[in-house]
This record gives structure tokens, sequence and C-alpha cells, in this order.
């Protein structure tokens, strides 16, 4: 299938490499590998894939390096396999740019919803469809981007500005894992990407609002020790 999307493996350890290509290949993606950081650098620039799976402990270099040199001229999107107990190399993947991570061992269903999500938000970005304008639905939440306004089905909620604007942002990046630090700088500004208990008070009482169940949301989930993301119906 010429038109399917190109997925890059990058991933040194075989088994592994060995599984995530059978499994994609399974899934109508066409699939290309690297082993090493210098060959993923190489396979990037002939071959433009139009995703990344990213380990991040490679031979040769950090995977984050990677993620650096892409950056500076493309936003196509990286998921990053990391290891359990490298808990900060995670959010520094993320920080620097990476849209995604999985934690190894993860469930190939998992990994395939994740490449949704990643591949949609990134067609939505190149389409320049970036919902500021209209209206957002899911589920029984609908934010009304010009009027400024917020439903829970028929009940009007009231959100202070910052909490429009921590929803909004998060709307804005629906399915995509976002870090602390990245939602502190885009709520808040550039002084403030230190204040993780601020955010927390007001995500919890951004959940009272919009939430049928605060302690159990639906919408706005909690990555354990890394962000938040805003639930799409995969
Ligand atoms: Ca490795």
């Amino acid at each position: 299938m010429p038109d399917a999307p190109l997925i890059l493996i990058i991933e040194d350890e075989k088994p592994i490499l060995r599984f995530l290509t059978a499994s994609l290949s399974g899934q109508s993606y066409r699939v290309a590998t690297a082993e090493s950081g210098a060959q993923a650098l190489a396979m990037i620039e002939a071959h433009l894939p139009d995703l990344i799976i990213l380990d991040l402990g490679l031979p040769d270099m950090d995977g984050v390096e990677i993620i650096d040199h892409v950056r500076q001229w493309s936003q196509l999107p990286i998921i990053v396999l990391t290891a359990r107990d490298r808990e900060k190399d995670k959010i520094d993947a993320l920080d620097r740019g990476a849209d995604d991570y999985l934690t190894k061992p993860f469930a190939v269903g998992e990994l395939a919803a994740r490449l949704r999500v990643a591949l949609r938000h990134r067609a939505r970005a190149i389409a320049g469809d970036d919902q500021t304008a209209g209206v957002f639905e899911s589920g029984d939440l609908r934010v009304d981007l010009q009027e400024r306004r917020v439903f829970v089905g028929t009940e009007e909620a009231h959100l202070t500005p910052i909490e429009y604007r921590l929803l909004t942002t998060m709307i804005a990046h629906a399915g995509k894992m976002l870090t602390h630090r990245f939602l502190l700088r885009e709520v808040w500004g550039p002084g403030y990407s230190e204040e993780v208990h601020q955010l927390r008070v007001h995500m919890a009482n951004l959940r009272q609002k919009i939430e049928a169940e605060p302690a159990r949301p639906r919408h706005l989930l909690t990555e354990q020790g890394v962000g938040y993301r805003f639930a799409t119906n995969e």
C-alpha cells in the first residue's frame, strides 16, 4: 500500500524491533527500521516518515538527541519507548517535543491506539483545523470556543479564566500526553514551569465543574508523575 503511513521504528533490541515490525505491518502501516541513532538520522532524511517510534536508549546516542534534531525542522509525531525505571527520561523527552510515550512492556493494542491519535492530531495540524473557532464536543462536554462558554449536558459550567485556558489548552492537544511543565508554560507563562501544585489545584477545580464524577474523570485524565491527557473517544 503506497499511501499507507510510513512508521520508522528506532530500536536496538532485536526482539522488540521484530515484534513492532510484525505488529505494525499487520495493521496496514509501512514500516522502516533503524537500530542506531546514526542510522535513524540517515533514514529520517532519506524517507521522511509519517511517524517515529523511538527507543530512548540507543547504543550510539541518547534518543532525545534525535528528538532535538527532528524538531529543528519537523513536527512529525514521535512516540518514545522507555524502560519502567526511567521516569525522568520520558518527561524530558515530552518536554523536548515528543508527542507521547509507552513504557515497556506495552500491549500492541495500546501502541496502535497511540499511533492513531498521533497521526490524526498531525493530520489536523496540517489541515489547519486548530479548533480555536467553532464548537468542540466530546461526550457530555461542549465548548463554544467563539462565545467562550462551556456546557456539561444542558447545564452551563462557569469557569474562571485560568480554568477556561487550561481546558482549551488540553482540548487543542486532545489525545496527546501533556507534561506539567508544558501546561504551566502554556496556561500561566514561562515563569511558572515549576508550580505543579498550582496546576493540581486548578485541575481539581476544573474537574469539579466539568466531570460527572470528579474522582473518576472521563475527560481530564491524570498520567501519574507526568502530566495530563484530554481523553478522546478511541
Ligand atoms: Ca535500547
